[in-house]
């Protein structure tokens, strides 16, 4: 292989011949001018050879970087000809040109498009010298153009599934009719996360029983019938959808949607004695209950000094049903912790004993959302679904949004969610064709 092909094979073009180059030092730029032979120059139409020449043409495209230099321009000089088949003047095939983004490779929509699988639009512009609209609009093509390509991995361990849904963007109601109507209108994702791979499979929007469906429709059957487990939080509308779709699936409670129901019922009664105190004129108490140490009462924080427990000591002492209510979150991790279903079900049971003797109203009630779920507490247990694939996804997801300064466009964020955290990327999806040639027609 000579030094042009070399050249031309590292930069994704089709065979053409360098000519010369410019380099500016102080821009790190270059421009590598280069031509298209006669001999090698084909129809754009019918692919034949050219009779003979019409005129030459010109063109200065985008290509990847070579080195240190970030900026790097080819400009061709391509042939008009005869077309033998035409009968016409046709311009040479280029086929390194992307389709849809004329002044660009396939080569650098590939390059940067897989950098933007990684990182922001912006960084990658910034990195590869471009436009960050330009940038924008190559990836929201190309996650588009993925999505033809896009399917399951045949042999994805389905045996373990969760869903859980992701806050999308708040808007303001503009059009309230009445006083009563809601003043904002909160968007969700729904995602549907395979636990074995700690991937998110599929998305749709809303959190209602239809995003669910829509989501496992995408499931094969076999697949659906392969799942075990389904971990779910306390939502009646993703219970209904698994029931339907998964016969043979179990559904588990998240532990982490369990605990995070329980801590707002403790945060409720930390409130209503929080007022209670302050009614009491009492000071201590009212210091102790305020919002910013309502961390301190979480027991199980491990940071907490040794001024801060007596501080706590005293506070149990003096009020009873802040103890009581500590007592209770406290033995409620106890009875997670277990690993076996008898141990599981002897302490619950006690644990209901401890909810009943407090007489606390809050956390009755809280009891009788567990007794209804009581069984699929009990396929958590049995699972051992570990609650930490799908906080890490979300806060995955939480970084995702943060970095692009919130997403506006639904289609965007579902399809940017895949990307990250999904298979929609070129570590699943064979795209090295990309940075040769993109058939055409596309989408
Ligand atoms: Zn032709």
């Amino acid at each position: 292989m000579d030094l042009n092909s070399l050249v031309c094979l590292s930069l994704g073009l089709q065979e053409i011949i360098i000519e010369r180059h410019q380099f500016s030092e102080q821009h790190q730029k270059l421009v590598i001018h280069a031509k298209l032979p006669l001999s090698e120059a084909r129809c754009k139409k019918c692919f034949f050879d050219f009779l003979d020449l019409h005129q030459w043409h010109e063109k200065t495209i985008r290509i990847p970087t070579i080195g240190i230099s970030n900026k790097v321009f080819l400009h061709l000089k391509y042939p008009r000809g005869h077309c033998f088949f035409c009968q016409k003047v046709m311009a040479a095939d280029l086929y390194f040109i992307h389709p849809e983004f004329k002044g660009l490779s396939c080569s650098f929509v590939e390059v940067a498009g897989r950098m933007m699988e990684e990182t922001t639009c912006a960084a990658a512009a910034r990195l590869t010298c471009c436009n960050r609209k330009l940038l924008w609009k190559v990836d929201q093509w190309r996650m588009k153009y993925m999505k033809k390509y896009y399917s399951l991995p045949t042999n994805l361990d389905c045996s373990r599934m969760s869903a859980d849904e992701v806050h999308f963007i708040t808007q303001k109601n503009k059009k309230r009719e009445n006083p009563f109507s809601p003043r904002r209108h909160i968007k969700y994702i729904t995602n549907l996360v395979c636990s074995t791979k700690s991937k998110v499979v599929a998305n749709a929007s809303g959190r209602e029983y239809g995003s669910l469906k829509n989501c496992l429709n995408l499931l094969s059957d076999e697949q659906k019938d392969s799942i075990k487990f389904f971990s779910l939080d306390m939502h009646a509308d993703f219970f209904k959808a698994v029931r339907e779709l998964c016969p043979n699936a179990e559904i588990a409670v998240d532990r982490y949607h369990l605990v995070e129901s329980m801590n707002k019922v403790f945060n409720e009664l930390r409130k209503d004695e929080f007022r209670a105190a302050k009614k009491r004129n009492d000071e201590f108490q009212v210091g102790m209950l305020e919002p910013g140490r309502r961390f301190i009462l979480m027991q199980r924080n491990p940071d907490l000094s040794i001024e801060e427990h007596n501080l706590l000591g005293k506070l149990k002492m003096l009020n009873v049903n802040i103890n009581a209510g500590m007592l209770i979150v406290d033995y409620f991790h106890r009875v997670l912790d277990q690993t076996g279903l008898s141990k599981f079900r002897e302490r619950l049971v006690k644990w209901y004993g401890l909810v009943r003797d407090s007489k606390l109203k809050s956390f009755r009630k809280f009891a009788l959302q567990v007794r209804k779920y009581r069984k699929n507490i009990e396929a958590y247990i049995k699972s051992n679904l570990t609650t930490a694939i799908s906080e890490g996804l979300n806060n995955k997801i939480k970084v995702l949004k943060r970095m692009g300064y919130n997403y506006t466009n639904e289609k965007s964020f579902k399809n940017k969610i895949l990307q990250r955290c999904g298979f929609l990327n070129s570590r699943f999806i064979d795209t090295n064709f990309m940075f040769w040639h993109v058939p055409y027609p596309q989408i």
